[in-house]
């Protein structure tokens, strides 16, 4: 992590071309006024900065003495955002402001780079949350944990006892590089390709706090993977890095750029280079750059790099990354052969040094303190100290000699992680919802947990029919912070009609989307909602056509 005192330069190596071509507020076409009140608020002060003044101003003086730019917008580069306060109902209707629907209480997103975390830092957040998040706790599917009711009094505490394990919430949100996901498995699988733990540790350690970066014109999201189970949904994130071996070079890595969900969707394309493992850091601070000074800023709905993307091609990025910023060519390199199959790592797999790895699944990624802390014990007590969290937000312990692997997977049983779940209880994924989330229409983590238990019921006599998971990702809004686009089943919170006509909690189905070789979004069926109260029934009888009318090997319809 490097120091916000000492910010590095910008390494751009041409200078900014000055012609005012389009209206998005490019700062290397010239745009450098804000056009808009995020901007203007980044520009005002360092969004950075907004640490000292939690430690020295609002924890002494608590939430009345915030000032609101920094409570709206700053503090999301220390992880933090207003939840939403209880009883505030869920529809937007046009007529509540954000700030009406604001707690005085945070959600704290640690980030878990790589999702590599220790027996001891995992009990370190399991103490966290016990003493000062209420036991709460929620696994990611960005491989963060986040917990909720967080009060800004107790955050200086908070970071002291994060930092002391090697943890940190610094640009957890925030228009800033995010969380760099990584392969669970990483230094571990017998069929990796490349190890990419070097690569994300030091842009961890390297960028993550740098001022130069610390005013992009939105999220910047990355996911790196050695793995050739491409573990990391390379397609959705705006650079990714992904195993590839060279037919003269060896092992290194497939680049790719411009994805995203959310409401405009667009998958990743490739930039057709093969980047060695040393590199990267450099390509990635490359690609980075790029988006900062390039990326669109006028229209918050427009800045995410996917539009830059879709507007250049691939080509014309290659180009501006080779010539502007890197000074010199990428190596050509083939696509690497795409995984078939679950990416996901649930259940027991040998590792390379004869160890074994357990996966296991945590529904909708909800746990506790609690249940972290007794996850990091039953660990230990089968000789493990390596934790990993996965993109389907669920766990991994690293590590497990072959005689304990029952004992653990017996332990984690109890904490309802099932090593062998069914295909509902592996497949079903949900976003925060309208429970702590302000801009949420519908609830979704117990309506996810209560969907898993509904289906497995209903279903329980084809559960051995399913061999590929059907996947369900609930979400509370259009955002698709939950993949919403990229699932068997994704559905989109909004308010839909009863049986009576009356307007209540559901969702609008997409079907058919899916990643890896059947990459692509579903498709909104026009017609398609579900009351939240049906969901069940939705579920049961689209499974129960499908498992019908499938021919050979047919996996969930396009
Ligand atoms: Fe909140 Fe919407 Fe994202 Fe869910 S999808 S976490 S409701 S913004």
């Amino acid at each position: 992590m490097v120091s916000t005192d000492a910010p590095s330069q910008p390494q751009r190596r041409t200078p900014a071309r000055k012609k005012k071509t389009r209206g998005e507020g490019q700062w290397a076409l010239g745009y450098r006024e804000p056009l808009n009140g995020n901007e203007q608020s980044k520009k005002d002060d360092n969004p950075l900065n907004v640490r000292r003044r939690i430690e020295n101003i609002y924890a002494h003086g608590g939430f009345d003495s915030i000032d609101p730019a920094d409570l709206r917008g700053r503090f999301r580069w220390m992880g933090l955002y207003t939840q939403r306060a209880p009883g505030i109902p869920g529809a937007r209707t046009g007529t509540i402001q954000p700030e009406e629907l604001d707690d005085s209480y945070f959600m704290l997103r640690i980030r878990v780079d790589g999702g590599a975390l220790t027996t001891e830092q995992l009990r370190v957040i399991g103490e966290i949350s016990q003493t000062y998040a209420r036991d709460t706790a929620d696994i990611t599917n960005r491989q963060n944990i986040q917990l909720h009711w967080v009060r800004i009094e107790d955050m200086p505490t908070i970071w002291q006892k994060l930092e002391s394990v090697g943890l940190y919430t610094t640009e957890a949100c925030g228009d800033c590089p995010r969380v760099v996901l990584g392969s669970p498995v990483a230094g571990i699988a017998a069929d990796e390709v490349v190890d990419a733990t070097p690569a994300i540790s030091e842009i961890a350690e390297r960028y993550i706090g740098d001022e130069s970066l610390s005013n992009l014109p939105r999220k910047f999201k990355t996911a790196i993977s050695g793995s050739p189970r491409q573990d990391v949904v390379h397609e959705a994130n705006d650079v990714s890095f992904i195993g590839a071996e060279h037919p003269e070079h060896g092992p290194g890595f497939d680049l790719w750029v411009g994805g995203g969900l959310s409401t405009n969707p667009k998958l990743a394309v490739r930039l057709g280079t093969w980047v060695p493992l040393a590199e990267v850091p450099e390509v990635w601070n490359a690609v980075v750059q790029i988006f900062r000074d390039y990326g669109y800023r006028r229209l918050r709905n427009r800045a995410r790099m996917k539009f830059l993307v879709a507007d250049w091609g691939a080509e014309k990025f290659r180009e501006v990354l080779e010539n502007e910023y890197l000074g010199r060519t990428l190596t050509d390199g083939p696509a690497p052969p795409v995984h078939e199959g679950p990416r996901d790592h649930v259940g027991v797999n040998e590792q390379n040094d004869g160890n074994y790895y357990v996966g296991v699944t945590a529904v909708a990624g909800r746990v506790s303190g609690s249940t972290l802390m007794e996850v990091a014990k039953a660990a230990e007590r089968v000789g493990s100290q390596r934790i990993r969290t996965t993109v389907e937000q669920n766990l991994l312990v690293l590590d497990v000699p072959g005689s304990e692997v029952e004992n653990l997977i017996t332990d984690l049983d109890t904490l309802d992680l099932r090593a062998r779940p069914s295909s509902w209880r592996r497949s079903v994924m949900s976003c925060t919802g309208i429970e702590f989330c302000k801009l949420a229409i519908v609830e979704t983590k117990e309506r996810a947990a209560d969907l898993v238990e509904d289906l497995e019921k209903r279903l329980a006599d084809v559960q051995a029919d399913v061999e590929n998971p059907v996947t369900v990702n609930l979400n509370g809004c259009p955002n698709a912070c939950a993949r919403t686009q990229v699932s068997d089943i994704g559905l989109k919170g909004q308010l839909v009609p009863d049986a009576n006509g009356n307007q209540v909690e559901g969702f609008q189905v997409h079907l058919g989307g899916g990643l890896g070789n059947d990459a692509g979004f579903g498709r909104k069926i026009r017609g398609h909602k579900v009351t939240s109260a049906e969901l069940g029934d939705y579920v049961e009888r689209l499974v129960r056509r499908y498992l019908d009318q499938r021919t050979a090997g047919e996996r969930f319809p396009q």
